[in-house]
């Protein structure tokens, strides 16, 4: 096996991944319509169930085409049911892409906006709970990977339950990173791409949820054709297949994926990803650069990095001469502040990140940047 020239990605996915899953893709053709195909499906299936502890008995996984946000819009558009709200616990740019989900569908919801560097408080979910009682989904996601900041979903999903509501999270960026265990964290619905925790391939997302949930979705108003849960979660149950052409390709990556994720184990991977942070903080602090999020309520898998004050910092510029050295950095996601963004995700050591941290200082000093200390 050759080996692939190797990047570090600092953005927030797709992840650098190993060699073995990149070769993995490298099949003889297949006509996924095949028994042998489905089969691959079924463990995939299940695989990615005792990923988040989810009993095979309660839960089941779905399997969809297309990038992250294909799972927001299908968990979205087949979960409300008719007369019924969604409220979105939202303090960040991902809630907020589910709140133009509900804008684009017309489904009727509530947008509970907070900071985006804060955690959403409780008092307040609880309190919109309380006030509306046609509230039948809660969504909140688990990451803000637009900041780096965590929720507490656990909690919020206690609530939605002690409001007799289903509690929908968007695990896209802690999903294999972050241990879950949907039961005990009161998760009915999450979701994930391939290409982020588990560190396989873009084209392939799924949603795990609650089986009866999905199936009392078959009398709730169809809002789309292609991208509708009890749809192709009926079609996988009655033929082991997709309704239509799968990521074939990314699917035999996820499969060595997942093989490398157990062989890992979920703590030894939880601390790799940690002590990949710790070691982002480190250089940050140890350069002077100013981060906007307090590490008390950060997932440690992204740090926003504030832009130096100096006139001659160009994002840009000092994207370029990283990545001419096997470096991604990433630009940041809140509208109010310049930021830029280091993550901890996928296969890199904190060895990578020391690397990088001796280019990104020398991009700084050939571009005359001073960073006040
Ligand atoms: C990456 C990500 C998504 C999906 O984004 P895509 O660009 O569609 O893959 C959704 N939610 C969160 C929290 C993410 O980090």
């Amino acid at each position: 096996m050759e080996k692939i020239k190797r990047n570090v990605l600092l953005n927030p996915g797709p992840a650098t991944t190993t060699d073995t899953v990149k070769y993995a893709q490298v099949v003889p053709d297949i006509c996924p319509r095949e028994k042998e195909f489905a089969g691959l499906m079924k463990g995939l299936r299940s695989d990615l169930l005792k990923v988040v502890h989810a009993p095979e008995d309660e839960y089941t996984a779905v399997l969809f085409c297309g990038s992250g946000t294909i799972n927001i819009d299908i968990c979205i558009n087949s979960l409300v049911p008719e007369g019924k709200k969604i409220l979105v616990v939202n303090n960040g740019a991902y809630n907020s892409r589910a709140v133009e989900v509900c804008q684009m569908y017309h489904i009727p919801h509530i947008d509970l906006k907070s900071s985006v560097f804060e955690q959403p408080n409780l008092v307040d979910v609880e309190r919109t709970l309380q006030e509306n009682p046609d509230v039948a989904v809660v969504y909140c996601c688990h990451h803000e990977t637009g900041t780096g900041v965590l929720n507490p979903i656990r909690e919020i999903g206690a609530l939605a339950h002690q409001y007799g509501a289903i509690f929908i999270s968007d695990t896209t960026s802690t999903l294999g990173m972050i241990p879950l265990d949907v039961v005990k964290d009161n998760v009915d619905f999450c979701m994930a791409s391939a290409q982020k925790g588990l560190m396989a391939m873009s084209g392939l997302s799924f949603i795990i949820g609650r089986k009866s949930i999905v199936e009392a979705s078959k009398n709730y108003p169809t809002r789309s054709y292609y991208c509708n849960l009890y749809l192709q979660y009926e079609y996988f149950e009655k033929t082991g297949e997709m309704h239509f052409t799968p990521p074939v390709q990314t699917i035999y990556a996820t499969i060595q994926a997942l093989k490398e994720y157990f062989s890992e184990g979920e703590e030894a991977k939880f601390a790799r990803h940690h002590a990949v942070y710790k070691a982002i903080r480190k250089g940050v602090a140890d350069l002077g650069l100013q981060t906007v999020i307090d590490p008390k309520i950060e997932s440690g898998l992204v740090v926003s990095v504030l832009y130096p004050e100096d006139p001659n910092w160009d994002f840009e510029k000092v994207h370029d001469y990283c990545y001419e050295r096997g470096f991604t950095i990433y630009p940041g996601k809140i509208s109010t502040t310049n930021t830029f963004r280091l993550c901890a995700l996928g296969a890199i050591t904190p060895k990578d990140i020391e690397d990088f941290f001796v280019v990104l200082k020398k991009a700084l000093e050939k571009y005359g940047i001073k960073v006040k200390k």
